[in-house]
């Protein structure tokens, strides 16, 4: 079976982003994966990149570089262990899911904080290891979030995709993960009962044909077409 990480961030597990958690690993559990949840509010993650990532001496300690310092600290296996244990997860997975609601245009502080601390130089990229090159390559991601506008709000406002170009191709594509189409639900809060549970049975369906879809084209034309 498929090996599947999500990535959550919400701090209530009764939450419309907790639903879409709980129906992704019953139905990818079901299909026979094996699912990790990082639940990153419930294992209060760290989200500050800081000298505390680094275990032991520093490489320079005369002017603290944390791009520099966690790349040689990965080197010699001296990262904190809760980066290495996210690394670990990332490693064996197949795909990455991330689950989040939309703040201000992007993703969580705690969640934009696992991206920083996680994808580290030396692991996910190098030089002149970026994009297709990237280190994560044969993953898939798919980012899956909700949002307090509507739908049609955002259609008059600019296309969403316009936000998922730092995500998808600044982070995943750059560490040379795969991307397959997002998954938004527009405005849970402000829906009828009934036009919730239809969102929910579409995450459902989506999910049981997931291993047939390919990535999309995760260039400037898809976003700023
Ligand atoms: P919830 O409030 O948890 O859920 C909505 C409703 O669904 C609730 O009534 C809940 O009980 C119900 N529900 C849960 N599970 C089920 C179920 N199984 N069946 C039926 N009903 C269910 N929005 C934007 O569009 N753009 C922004 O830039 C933006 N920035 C923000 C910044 C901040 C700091 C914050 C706090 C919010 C921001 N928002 C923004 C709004 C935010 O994206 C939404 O509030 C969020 O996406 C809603 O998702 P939720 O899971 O929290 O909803
Ligand atoms: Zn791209």
């Amino acid at each position: 079976g498929k090996k599947v990480l999500i990535v959550y961030a919400h701090q209530e597990p009764k939450s419309f982003n907790g639903s879409l958690l709980k129906i992704a690993v019953e139905e990818l559990t079901k299909q026979g994966c094996s699912v990790t949840v990082s639940d990153l509010y419930a294992m209060q993650f760290e989200p500050r990149a800081t000298r505390n990532d680094i275990v032991g001496r520093l490489h320079n300690s005369e002017a603290f570089n944390y791009g520099v310092e966690t790349w040689e600290a990965y080197k010699r296996g001296g990262l904190s262990r809760d980066v290495v244990e996210e690394q670990k997860k990332v490693q064996e997975a197949d795909l990455l899911i991330f689950q989040f609601p939309l703040f201000w245009f992007n993703m969580p502080a705690i969640l934009k904080g696992w991206m920083d601390r996680v994808l580290v130089q030396g692991f996910a990229y190098d030089l002149s290891k970026a994009y297709d090159g990237g280190l994560l390559q044969d993953k898939l991601s798919l980012f899956s979030f909700t949002t307090g506008g509507s739908k049609e709000k955002y259609a008059t406002r600019g296309d969403i995709r316009y936000l998922l170009w730092p995500m998808q191709h600044g982070i995943m594509h750059f560490c040379g993960v795969k991307v397959l189409e997002p998954h938004i639900c527009y405005a849970p809060e402000n829906v009828s009962e009934e036009k919730r549970k239809e969102m929910l049975t579409a995450w459902t369906q989506r999910l049981k044909t997931l291993w047939k879809e390919e990535p999309i084209d995760c260039s400037p034309e898809w976003y700023f077409k």
